[in-house]
């Protein structure tokens, strides 16, 4: 299919910012589901992931043997012939120790090569449709875009109360996700609650805050309140989760559990954390995510 986006007319943003284990894949799964929307989950990891280790995707097959991925191959080729300098550069830009350097923006050479190099991603991606959904959740990552494609992006920022989180880091999920310790894991939500707040902020109304717990028991009324703010038509996706109909997970090539599954559903987990500690470290950064309006 012939893009129809350009240098001057990129495809729309949605990009997705949060947590891990907040729900992220799940939102982007669902956004992703409305019609001319696409999306093929982390972008941030999808050089690494996709195009050098050649990782399943979600689709069932190789990335080297899927159409997106060969589609983006071949669009990010003619940007950055290097494809693991292009990585390395990326993470370094992307990723949480970038954070504060990204705050004010880079200086313009630097945002001109990340334009050119992401517009390959989102437009190889994108094909006909109007827009692309990446959950890659860095805080960084939706500062860059914000500099990148000003006017083109919004975000979402999805949050989720730390007990359910420390609960939710308790758990392995089979040769993905190892369990983190409780002071990595405090350490890494308030590292978090700190970033998220600062980000917010800054992208001011381009950003919309919403809690995972919102989403889980009140699916109709938290995509509506998307819908609104985005201009999707969500009110299917709504009917659809009320009908427990499931959706297909698409092009995903990122460490996730829900990669494997092909479709999913979305389901409750309101799992309090084990152990006094746990409980008492949840309750507590809970109050701090609470007291900074996440
Ligand atoms: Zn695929």
């Amino acid at each position: 299919m012939t893009p129809l986006h350009t240098p001057d007319s990129p495809p729309d943003i949605l990009y997705i910012m949060g947590t891990g284990r907040s729900g992220t894949t799940m939102m982007h799964v669902l956004l992703s589901s409305v019609p001319g929307v696409t999306g093929a989950g982390e972008l941030s990891h999808c050089l690494q992931d996709a195009l050098l280790d050649d990782r399943p995707c979600s689709c069932g097959t190789v990335a080297s043997r899927c159409d997106v991925w060969l589609r983006v191959s071949r669009s990010v080729a003619s940007v950055e012939p290097d494809i693991r300098t292009a990585a390395a550069w990326l993470r370094n830009l992307d990723w949480h120790t970038a954070f504060f350097r990204t705050l004010t923006g880079p200086p313009q050479t630097v945002l001109e090569r990340y334009r050119q190099l992401n517009l390959a991603i989102f437009t190889s991606i994108a094909g006909s449709d109007r827009m692309v959904v990446d959950s890659s959740k860095y805080p960084s990552r939706a500062l860059m875009l914000h500099h990148a494609f000003p006017g083109r992006i919004k975000t979402l920022c999805m949050t989720r109360h730390p007990s359910g989180l420390i609960a939710s880091f308790q758990r392995a999920n089979a040769n993905e996700q190892k369990p983190k310790a409780l002071l990595s894991a405090i350490a890494y939500i308030l590292w978090m609650i700190v970033v998220l707040r600062i980000a917010s902020l800054r992208l001011a109304a381009s950003c919309l805050i919403v809690r995972y717990e919102d989403l889980v028991t009140d699916p109709r009324r938290t995509l509506t309140a998307i819908g609104r703010w985005s201009g999707l038509d969500l009110e299917p996706v709504a009917t659809a989760i009320e009908n427990q109909q499931s959706f297909a997970v698409g092009h995903l090539v990122t460490a996730n559990r829900l990669r494997k599954l092909g479709r999913v559903t979305l389901t409750r987990d309101d799992t309090g954390p084990r152990g006094f500690a746990s409980r008492l470290a949840g309750g507590f950064l809970g109050w701090i995510q609470r007291g900074v309006g996440l």
